[in-house]
């Protein structure tokens, strides 16, 4: 394969001069065409998938007659930032890094796993049936696209994701999952100097619920409960009939959480106050990836090829989810990281090392070129 960073460079600013923010229809139509023509040039087939409002997904496969995957790729099509975002920084680079939003979460990344597929030669490519996933929602869960994915996943042998590798070159092998849910809290509302004993303080009731919830917290286990948004009231002389909390969940031990999820469903049975009533709604869940025996074969394999290449392979465990967690649960050995290094993602100062695109390009293709061996 050989490398050029300024054509390289080329086809990614296109890709990142778009605000495809989840739910930004043009955005995210805008990449999906881009992507599906450079494939379509590769001679691959092409699915597009309907994501609902979240708009379309890819699913691209050399071999679609094929039942079985050796390899599913993930990355996604949208980022966090709003309409807007693009005009006020667009894609720029200096000697050593490209800023932009989504440079590294993960534009590069899409590009990245089209590269390594480029780079395949044919008697590889015969012998591997992969499939290229893209949806246009995982910045919010992946909410519209997580039944498609685990459709596809459940026929694949192993998964990789291109989402960035960390600052320090590290891949993912392991992610904590998350839940949020959204607390509704219904009183009764009464004026607090005339009759405030006929009121059912919804904000009380809230108030009780916060305890209850950092208490199920585990810091040794790393289940951890944050009530991370509280609204409610509409004036200091009424007994408030509304509040509202929102609250994020992360946890390693999937059955942890679970007797946690329980407990805070039952607490809607026996709330605190009289007449109030709770309703949860859980608005996204994603299950933790810890790495399963085969997903750490996997893992020497990636490190001893790595080796050849002369990159030197560290692992993470992270706070944060992603399509990876989705797949992992079903069972298929499953890695993250393998775009090329970046930073800063979600936020103005987000980057991409531009001397790590080369060699995660190769490592990506080498990888596959192992699976077909
Ligand atoms: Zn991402």
């Amino acid at each position: 394969m050989s490398f050029c960073l300024d054509s390289y460079l080329e086809e990614l600013r296109p890709l990142i001069n778009v605000d495809c923010g989840t739910l930004t229809f043009e955005g995210i139509n805008f990449i999906a065409d881009t992507m599906a023509q450079k494939y379509q040039e590769l001679g691959w087939h092409i699915k597009r998938v309907d994501c609902g409002i979240a708009g379309t997904g890819l699913e691209i496969r050399n071999k679609p007659e094929a039942k079985h995957i050796d390899a599913m790729l993930i990355g996604h099509m949208d980022t966090v930032f709003p309409v807007g975002t693009v005009a006020a920084r667009p894609m720029t680079t200096d000697e050593t890094k490209a800023y932009g939003p989504g440079v590294s979460d993960m534009k590069s990344g899409l590009l990245n796993i089209l590269y390594a597929l480029r780079g395949l030669e044919q008697a590889t490519l015969d012998k591997l049936s992969i499939c290229v996933c893209m949806n246009p929602d995982e910045e919010i869960g992946s909410l519209h696209s997580e039944a498609w994915l685990k459709s596809v996943a459940v026929n694949a042998k192993h998964v990789f994701v291109a989402e960035a590798a960390r600052a320090d070159g590290s891949l993912v092998k392991a992610r904590k999952g998350m839940a949020r849910y959204r607390l509704g809290f219904h009183g009764k509302a009464a004026h607090a100097g005339n009759e405030p004993e006929n009121g059912r303080s919804a904000i009380s009731e809230m108030a009780h619920w916060i305890i209850a919830i950092n208490e199920l917290t585990n810091f040794t286990s790393g289940t951890t409960f944050n009530v991370g948004v509280v609204k409610g009231g509409a004036g200091a002389n009424i007994v408030p009939d509304f509040a509202e909390a929102i609250v994020d969940v992360r946890f390693w031990d999937n059955d942890e959480y679970a007797v946690a999820d329980e407990k805070i469903r039952a607490l809607c049975e026996t709330p605190f106050t009289a007449d109030v009533k709770v309703v949860v709604e859980r608005e996204a869940h994603k299950p933790s990836m810890v790495p399963s025996p085969q997903t750490e074969l996997l893992m020497a394999q990636v490190e001893a090829i790595g080796k050849d290449l002369g990159i030197d392979i560290t692992w993470q465990a992270v706070g944060g989810g992603s399509d990876a967690n989705l797949t992992a649960v079903l069972g298929v050995p499953t890695l993250d990281g393998l775009g090329p290094i970046g930073a800063g993602f979600h936020s103005a100062d987000e980057w991409l090392d531009l001397t790590s695109i080369e060699p995660r390009i190769r490592l990506l293709q080498r990888i596959l070129e192992k699976l077909a061996a």
